[in-house]
């Protein structure tokens, strides 16, 4: 085989584990491959949930991306510019034209605060914040160190969204950390959706519903949020019904990234990469592959899945190269651990046929809140910098699904 060229867009979890993986299945005359991100800070995204509670400090889950991969992967701090499908070829900011024989995208999601009315507008974090940036999930920290008490809406605009259980667990732990802070009862709490549920599966909805309740947190669901008034505290969905705020915490529209959507035939109306569900190549090209939050892929946006995708992903890589038939294994495996507050989480497992169900995970309890479980995601940031994004294998954490040990669905619920 004459020495391939493998481009990976994007050096976040999923292009890093990818190189890293593809590193060690490659020897050096075998593949070059480059990794291309628009700037060198890989953020432990999971973190930023504990930074606006003080839990974390930004810097904390920062790490410089050109680290993070093996030695021989050449990291571009570059932005994408524009690819070029038919002829093989992208472009980056500084005018460099890279050819490739394999491109792979991991270029995840744009938040885009922007396209929701008075989002940015006056308020804009002083009164209205949110946690999925480095510099939102900062400045909510001060903001909630100043809050003595008032209407606390969470609101999810739209989906999809990156972790889509995020959001429940900021309305979990603002709960916890108002009660610690003595405030709880001059507080209310609101969780604002634009789904018929606290969730999008049914079982895990229903159970993550009945916490919240237990929580005091009021779900209000099918709210399509329309504009924001960040001075006068106020959020209006476009069926006419309002929120009033004292302090909005919101997850903004997410899209694909920009390049996608000037790259003719790679993406679809939002910016995501249509990918096969099963072998991760896209139907754009058959050397054109892509994971993570950049697909459209119908299973969760998460890191887990990002994980789980990548191994077979690489393993495609492999194959296409070799002129062997794809690897059609990944079944849209995801899970979640979800913090609640009190030193607990709950942990949920799914693919793209069967829902979360209780039972357990090897020692996790599944559907269930336990001290276990938020042992098991403050771990999570060790196991990520030192076994995820490496490429190492970690038994009992791939992308088949187990189906062991858990209990069925009750007939009512499926
Ligand atoms: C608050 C929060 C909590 C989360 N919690 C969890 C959790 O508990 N469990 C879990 O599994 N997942 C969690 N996630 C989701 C998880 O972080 C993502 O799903 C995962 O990082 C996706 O990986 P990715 O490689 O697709 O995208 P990313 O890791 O986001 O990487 C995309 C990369 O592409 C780069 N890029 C974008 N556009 C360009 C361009 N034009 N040119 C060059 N580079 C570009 C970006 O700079 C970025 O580095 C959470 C996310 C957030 C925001």
């Amino acid at each position: 085989m004459a020495r391939a060229q493998i481009v990976i867009l994007g050096g976040g979890t999923g292009g890093t584990m990818t190189a890293n993986r593809l590193r060690r299945r490659f020897d050096a005359d075998e593949a070059e491959i480059h990794v291309v991100d628009l700037d060198n800070r890989h953020v432990y995204q999971p973190g930023l949930l504990f930074v606006p509670f003080g839990l974390a400090q930004v810097e904390e889950i920062v790490r410089p991306r050109g680290r993070q991969l093996r030695d021989g992967v050449l990291f571009h701090e570059n932005e994408v510019e524009e690819v070029w499908i038919e002829r093989d070829e992208l472009l980056l900011d500084d005018g460099t034209v890279l050819p490739y024989d394999v491109l792979v995208v991991a270029t995840g999601v744009r938040l885009q605060p922007e396209e929701t009315e008075g989002l940015t507008g006056p308020g804009w974090n002083e009164r209205v914040f949110t946690f999925y940036s480095p510099g939102g999930a900062d400045a909510l920290r001060g903001a909630l160190e100043r809050f003595d008490g008032g209407r606390l809406v969470v609101n999810l605009v739209d989906m999809p969204i990156k972790c889509p259980v995020a959001p429940l667990e900021f309305a979990f732990l603002a709960d916890w950390h108002l009660r610690e802070r003595g405030i709880r009862n001059r507080s209310e709490v609101v969780y604002s959706t634009p789904l018929d549920g606290a969730f999008t599966k049914p079982i895990a909805s229903e159970h993550l519903a009945g916490l919240l309740n237990e929580k005091d947190v009021e779900l209000v669901t099918e709210f399509n949020a329309g504009e924001v008034d960040g001075v006068g505290g106020k959020l209006s969905s476009y069926d006419g019904r309002e929120l009033d705020f004292d302090l909005l915490v919101t997850v903004p529209l997410h899209g694909g990234a920009a390049y996608v959507e000037r790259s003719p035939g790679l993406g679809d109306a939002l910016g995501f990469v249509p990918t096969n569900k099963q072998t991760l190549q896209t139907p754009a090209k058959p050397n054109v592959f892509a994971l993570g939050d950049a697909t459209d892929l119908p299973t969760s946006k998460a890191g887990s899945v990002t994980h789980f995708e990548a191994e077979v992903l690489a393993e495609n890589v492999a194959r296409f190269l070799a002129d062997k038939e794809l690897d059609a294994s990944y079944d849209g495996h995801a899970n979640c651990l979800i913090e609640t507050g009190f030193h607990k989480a709950l942990l949920i497992d799914f693919n793209y046929e069967t829902e979360p169900l209780p039972g357990h995970f090897g020692p996790l309890p599944l559907l269930r809140e336990s001290r276990l479980n938020h042992l098991g995601k403050l771990m999570f940031q060790w196991v990520y910098w030192h076994a995820l994004l490496p490429g190492r294998e970690i038994p009992g954490l791939g992308p088949a699904m187990p189906t062991a040990r858990k209990k069925h669905a009750p007939a009512h619920a499926s």
